[in-house]
């Protein structure tokens, strides 16, 4: 690692590219949190909570909305409610869900994942939904809930392709789930309407936490008994939180500030990945790819050392691996845009002299 002290001047100001959960509040949303009304969420009588529910459901076209502390919960709580012990979640085999939240619906409800191959588009074939729905048989699980997710890895499936999985599912009788961690970066990306695309599942979670810039929390939207067994769940799972007030006032401001400007993310991850290719920063046969707010590449072998000694000179925060994930997010602006394009283009003439 190289030593903070000798960062060259102007680089004291991280550009953090790991994720776009790393935003922070900015100064309106710390004013409407510290302006916050409060009360006893448990008890049902915070109004800043109350609202985000009620805001996020009628913005989703759903009948209820449940405020959790994070997407893990937000899923979990969602699958707990759909699914009894012994009956079976069809989810696709990268997703978030299958994949990334500790196996909590295996672990604490009893369910069994049962992955579904998923295509270089991101989606899953309505096809293999229906294959691997079981019948009525003692031998079998009882399959009762189709897990998509919108986007992947910063991958849009269109509408149409997300309700033919769908679909698919209701013809066996299943439910539908969206985990939708950054559902608001695919409505933009799809020029939709937010109720449109979370039309396509009964339950839909939303993150506030990511693209939307709030510091804490998830909202789960769908029909009413769903939530209510829902926020039963929630309490099992200790997310019963008290005066959530001030954080909800966040997500609330997230929701009405922060989605008009997703589409700025897109741009400067398209920047970027434009950036990486006329750098020719990418391995033979690796193409830079950019979707919504992610660019993937997969440095040249013989670049590793000196990209990362580089980034790290210039003050830029990167997930370390063989294909990089650079993330955009509100934190990154354009005069951050302009160091970082200056950043690497002096890292790749010195790497190639
Ligand atoms: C981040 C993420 C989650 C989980 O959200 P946390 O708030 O980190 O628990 C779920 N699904 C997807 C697709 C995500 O990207």
């Amino acid at each position: 690692m190289y030593p903070a002290s000798a960062a060259p001047a102007g680089a004291n100001s991280t550009i953090d590219l790991r994720s776009d959960t790393v935003t922070r509040p900015d100064a309106a949303m710390r004013a409407v949190m510290a302006a916050a009304e409060v009360g006893d969420d448990v008890f049902g009588d915070d109004p800043n909570v109350l609202a985000l529910e009620a805001e996020a459901a009628e913005l989703t076209g759903k009948e209820a909305g449940l405020y959790l502390s994070s997407g893990t919960q937000s899923n979990l709580s969602a699958l707990l409610s759909h699914c009894q012990r012994g009956e079976e979640i069809l989810v696709g085999a990268s997703y978030h869900v299958r994949c990334y939240e500790a196996g909590g619906a295996s672990v604490l409800g009893g369910i069994v994942l049962t992955s579904l191959p998923v295509g270089a588009d991101a989606s899953v074939d309505p096809a293999d939904v229906t294959a691997r729905i079981k019948p009525d048989d003692p031998h079998f699980p009882i399959t009762r809930l189709l897990s998509l997710e919108n986007t992947v890895s910063g991958k849009v499936i269109p509408i149409p392709r997300l309700s033919a999985a769908a679909e698919a599912a209701r013809a066996g009788g299943l439910s539908v789930h969206l985990d939708g961690a950054r559902f608001f970066n695919a409505v933009a990306a799809l020029g939709c309407a937010p109720h449109e695309l979370a039309a396509v599942a009964d339950t839909v979670s939303l993150c506030l936490s990511k693209g939307l810039a709030a510091p804490v929390g998830s909202v789960l939207v769908g029909p009413r008994d769903v939530i209510a067994r829902a926020r039963r769940w929630r309490k099992m799972l200790g997310g019963g939180m008290r005066q959530a007030g001030v954080l909800a006032a966040a997500g609330r401001h997230a929701l009405a500030h922060n989605r008009a400007r997703l589409p700025e993310d897109h741009a400067r991850a398209e920047r970027l990945a434009t950036l990486l290719r006329g750098l020719d920063a990418s391995a033979p046969g690796k193409p830079v790819v950019q979707d919504t707010n992610m660019v993937f590449f997969s440095p040249r072998p013989e670049d590793i050392d000196r990209l990362a000694d580089g980034l790290t000179r210039h003050g830029i925060t990167v997930l370390p691996g063989g294909t990089m994930r650079l993330v955009l997010h509100k934190d990154i602006d354009d005069a951050d845009m302009d160091r970082l394009e200056a950043a690497l283009t002096a890292i790749y003439d010195t790497a190639r002299v």
